[in-house]
């Protein structure tokens, strides 16, 4: 699947799994919101996985419907940015540490 597959598929899941969302704070910025997406898509670093999702991400933050956001993204298996999160295939995406906090926490 190319890059354009990949972006499409993408905004067609997020609206498939926001067709319930009634009052989601993300309303109008579907090709935004795909755009941030995309910079995850190609994110190479857990830096840029945060640079890329942040501004999304805010905007989760002042959103009402978190809770049901959440839940579909889970039940559909969702990859992208919902509920202040990063998920890949349902379930959120793990961080890695840097190497410094990793040294801290094992001392
Ligand atoms: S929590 Fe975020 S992704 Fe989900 S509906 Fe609200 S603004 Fe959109």
């Amino acid at each position: 699947m190319n890059h354009l597959e990949a972006a499409a598929k993408r905004r067609a899941t997020a609206r498939a799994i926001s067709a319930g969302i009634t009052d989601a704070a993300c309303g109008g910025l579907g090709e935004w919101w795909s755009t941030r997406e995309a910079l995850l898509a190609d994110a190479k670093s857990p830096r840029e996985v945060a640079e890329a999702a942040a501004p999304a991400i805010d905007i989760c933050h002042h959103c009402p419907e978190q809770a049901p956001c959440a839940a579909l993204a889970t039940t559909g298996r969702y990859t992208g940015i919902a509920a202040a999160t990063v998920y890949v295939a349902g379930r959120p995406r793990k961080q890695r540490q840097p190497p410094a906090q990793q040294q801290a926490g094992a001392a």
